[in-house]
């Protein structure tokens, strides 16, 4: 733990502005262009941190705003025009922030592509960011230098000019004039993250962008001492929306750490937390918080190193939000101050542009203990005991969203029953780009079914789970997650290890199926586990489960971290995963 240099750093920290005489607005703008507009008449600005913590740049909204011209310009004189899509790699940093803005005061769409991740090769990368360009069709991509070989393949496969970020900022600058850009017209395009099947993407317009902002700023009652932190990656939703575009808009100065210096050093996040001397707003899906809370070792004080008081809202969302791992974190930080009342669960997803519920402040993490037969629809099983799932409480539709819930006929169901979740609202995509199939799927007179199943309560919404992720055994729903958690209670287990799905066994029956991450080489060992797994989850689901162990890390997830149970499947039924031989 001892290798945060924090009286060295401290003093590199950016000062949050005090004296900014520039009146505050929150995302009323009719653009995003207009946004950066305003925010740099101000002092406020992004702040780029190094692996070791160390302010790297500081990047006042002002320095950001004149070079995005510029690179507008550059863009123009190259040949870019209005609807144009514009590919790039969102590697968190001035060059992809510079180009995101100067795309948009284009008139051009950017498309922000995801960075390699230490799951998956340089071929899978390279496949991914092929996808990706077909499916954008763009007339230009740009990528760090440092990234050349790979994406520069791609582009290459997909013929599509491809320039390296330092290459394209370093051209001269040709005047040109800026088209007027209207708020109805599409902003930029945004992938899902590829859970249940390949990124989509997502078309957002200005004034959806801008909702959603003021909307989220509004739920999150943004303070005039909040600041930023942030090292969410920024081709996923939560980052790029939540975590660039919102503090632009909401003129809100923020501290970034690249998420590959949060992987290797995770707790330095919560340094930067410590260090802001006014309030802190970030933003993690559960596996942050769980990841700090184990790297704590329990014969440390957290207080000696952190001083987490300040942070006003530790929001949590993307994916399902664990209340087990969320008590781990406040156990292990609430001696640094921090306020289980500070988490803020909110539940969104790319096709809304970001939020769709958000908790009102203060509440922090409300639980329903369910019961799972209620969750399968069934009837509860004689000569069980009864067992419950804790639901998390979501929060309320944020402002001029709403939020039904549905059966599977789109007949709308009553308080606290489950079934799909829709939502409407201003802040809903246009559509998936020139997939108007995938769109009519999933975008009903103007309501957007959200693939998700919950329920409301008093005006709160309940997220149960992916509908695409449901198992169902012999006429009965099962949720992947009851048999992972399950399994996750047994020692040596943590989260991600484990992934469920059904499968057709070879008798042709329906069954459910886990993989399981094994870090023991020795027979026995394995044996013994798995027996024990599937007395696991026979205890709980009532059902004889196929239990495969195979080796750590092979567990598919989506570039912004989730594990992806349809591509384990289908990795698995492929023979691309390969379970250990375990002798019977
Ligand atoms: P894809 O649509 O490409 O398969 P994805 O749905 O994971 O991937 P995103 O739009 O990034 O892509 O994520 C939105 C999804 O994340 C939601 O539909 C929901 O399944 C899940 N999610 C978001 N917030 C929550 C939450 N608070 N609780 C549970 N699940 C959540
Ligand atoms: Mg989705």
């Amino acid at each position: 733990l001892g290798d945060a240099n924090m009286t060295g750093s401290q003093s590199m920290m950016a000062p949050t502005p005090t004296n900014d005489a520039l009146p505050r607005r929150f995302s009323d703008f009719e653009t995003l262009g207009e946004a950066l507009d305003y925010a740099a008449q101000g002092v406020r600005g992004l702040n780029f941190h190094d692996a070791r913590g160390n302010l790297a740049r500081p990047y006042p909204f002002s320095e950001l705003r004149a070079d995005a011209i510029a690179c507008a310009h550059r863009l123009i004189a190259h040949g870019v025009k209005p609807q144009d899509r514009v590919a790039l790699v969102a590697e968190t940093g001035a060059d992809f922030a510079q180009l995101f803005f100067g795309i948009v005061y284009a008139g051009a769409w950017p498309v922000p592509l995801p960075l390699p991740t230490s799951f998956g090769g340089k071929e899978s990368y390279i496949d991914q960011l092929n996808v990706q360009l077909t499916s954008c069709d763009p007339m230009l991509f740009l990528f760090p230098k440092e990234l050349e070989e790979m994406a520069g393949e791609a582009g290459r496969q997909r013929s599509v000019e491809s320039i390296a970020f330092e290459d394209f900022i370093a051209r001269g600058v040709v005047p040109a004039e800026l088209p007027q850009a209207r708020g109805d017209e599409v902003c930029y395009l945004q992938y899902s993250s590829g859970s249940t099947r390949f990124p989509h993407g997502v078309a957002v317009t200005h004034h959806a962008l801008l909702s959603n902002l003021a909307a989220h700023s509004h739920g999150m009652q943004v303070q005039e001492s909040d600041r930023c932190i942030s090292w969410l990656p920024w081709y996923h939703d939560m980052g790029l929306v939540g975590c660039f575009l919102s503090v632009v808009a909401n003129q809100v100065s923020t501290d970034y750490m690249k998420t590959e210096d949060f992987a290797r050093r995770p707790l330095a996040w919560l340094d930067l937390i410590s260090r802001n001397e006014g309030t802190s707003i970030s933003y993690s899906p559960t596996f942050g918080y769980d990841i700090c809370a184990r790297r704590m070792s329990s014969q440390t004080k957290a207080a000696d190193r952190f001083d987490l008081s300040r942070w006003r809202l530790a929001g949590n969302g993307a994916d399902m939000i664990r209340p087990d791992v969320m008590q781990s974190f406040v156990d292990a930080f609430a001696d640094a101050g921090f306020s289980p009342k500070a988490f803020l669960p909110s539940y969104g997803l790319a096709e809304a542009t970001l939020a769709v519920t958000i908790m009102p402040p203060g509440e922090g993490i409300i639980v329903e203990l369910v019961e799972e037969t209620d969750l399968s629809g069934g009837d509860a099983t004689e000569g069980r005991p009864q067992r419950f799932r804790s639901i998390v409480n979501c929060g309320k539709p944020a402002r001029d969203m709403i939020v039904e819930i549905r059966d599977e006929d789109g007949a709308p169901l009553g308080e606290r029953q489950i079934g799909k979740v829709w939502t409407t609202g201003p802040s809903l995509m246009v559509g998936y780009f020139r997939d108007q199939e995938a769109t009519d799927a999933c975008m009903v007179d103007g309501w957007l079914d959200t693939g998700d199943m919950g329920y409301l309560s008093d005006g709160y919404l309940y997220i149960v789970g992916r509908a695409k992720d449901m198992i169902i055994i012999n006429g009965k729903n099962h949720w992947p997650q009851d048999i992972e958690w399950a399994v996750e209670q047994l020692p040596g287990f943590k989260q991600g290890d484990i992934a469920a799905f059904a499968i057709t066994t070879p008798g042709g029956e329906e069954a459910p199926a886990v993989l399981v991450h094994c870090r023991t080489s020795d027979n026995d060992e394995r044996t013994r586990l798995r027996d024990q797994i599937r007395e696991r989850v026979r205890a709980i689901t009532g059902m004889n489960c196929v239990v495969e162990l195979v080796p750590p890390r092979t567990l598919p997830r989506t570039s912004s971290g989730k594990l992806s149970r349809s591509k384990a499947r289908n990795l698995y039924l492929t023979g691309e995963i390969r379970p250990y031989d375990i002798a019977a």
